[in-house]
């Protein structure tokens, strides 16, 4: 079975609409997708629908950006219920500390010298999802101040930068326990991005499985076969499953769709339900 579960659209900092997203995964020969938007779950119903008409598997996905101090945590989660109160409350308080953290990011661009309209890159976005620091720095491209996006973080955007607004964030806690009870899957996203020692991610990992994770993200596309292998060994640890993914944005950011492909175990099907039609 081919599988991507690690996929964005332009409901977060995709370039592709949901649909074209499904589409080429279709066309990719990937059989199993799921859609994991930064913080929002807005494209999920018109990717499944896409889906169903064209004959991919889409699971419910979300990535939901976690930070305790310095460090940066993103939490994937899969299969939860996005129709209860619960979590529609939930997703609405994150929107919104992004949303201020986006205005202040607006401000201080200004402050540089850099101004942009917050309103044009809204409605530039799909206007229904949310709206991350790569949709500045390609507006930070497209009126000059910056030649390409990767400078527009390493000079302005990127983690103590000049331009870098802090901005509440769940703790990686409170993210895993999130997903659990609204009947999600929650797993470790890019466990080498985290950039923590190995005994140090040994007990995050055993921490984090007290809130509920139940599994890490072993087979993402930078790391290499010996990382996917301790990363692996540190999931049968914890008795947690492994996922993997391209995180295809359209181009910039991750691989593009179908170039790596993951394949589950038995196990991770079962956990994640993609043996049923
Ligand atoms: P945000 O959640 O709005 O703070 O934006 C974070 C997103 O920006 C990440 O998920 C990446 O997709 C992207 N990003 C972070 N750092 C970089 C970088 N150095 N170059 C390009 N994209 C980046
Ligand atoms: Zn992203
Ligand atoms: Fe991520
Ligand atoms: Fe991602």
């Amino acid at each position: 079975m081919k599988c991507d579960l690690h996929l964005h659209t332009d409901c977060s900092d995709g370039l592709y609409p949901p649909e074209k997203v499904v589409d080429v995964s279709r066309k990719a020969g990937l059989s199993c997708i799921a859609i994991t938007d930064h913080d929002t779950a807005a494209g999920l119903d018109r990717a499944r629908a896409e889906g169903k008409k064209v004959g991919v598997k889409v699971l419910k996905g979300v990535e939901l950006s976690a930070a305790d101090g310095e460090v940066t945590v993103h939490v994937l989660g899969y299969n939860f219920d996005d129709t209860s109160k619960y979590f529609q409350d939930k997703m609405q308080e994150i929107a919104t500390l992004r949303e201020a953290r986006n205005r202040r990011l607006t401000e201080r661009l200004a402050e540089y010298g850099m101004p942009v309209d917050y309103e044009k890159i809204v409605a530039q976005s799909s206007g229904s999802g949310s709206i991350g620091r790569p949709a500045f720095a390609r507006e930070m491209v497209s009126l000059g101040y910056c030649a390409t996006v990767r400078e527009a973080f390493d000079k302005f955007l990127g983690a103590g930068k000049p331009c870098y607004v802090k901005t509440r964030r769940l703790l990686p806690e409170e993210a895993t326990r999130f997903i659990a009870d609204c009947g999600g899957i929650a797993v470790l996203a890019h466990p080498k991005n985290i950039k923590m020692g190995w005994e140090n991610l040994d007990n995050f990992v055993s921490r984090l499985t007290d809130f509920g994770l139940r599994g890490i993200e072993a087979a993402y596309f930078t790391h290499n076969i010996r990382e996917r292998k301790a990363y692996t060994a540190l999931a049968k640890k914890y008795h947690l499953i492994v996922t993997g993914g391209s995180d295809f944005h359209g181009g910039g950011h991750g691989l593009s769709i179908g170039k790596r492909v993951f394949y589950p175990s038995s196990i991770t099907k079962k956990v994640l339900g993609l043996y049923e039609k």
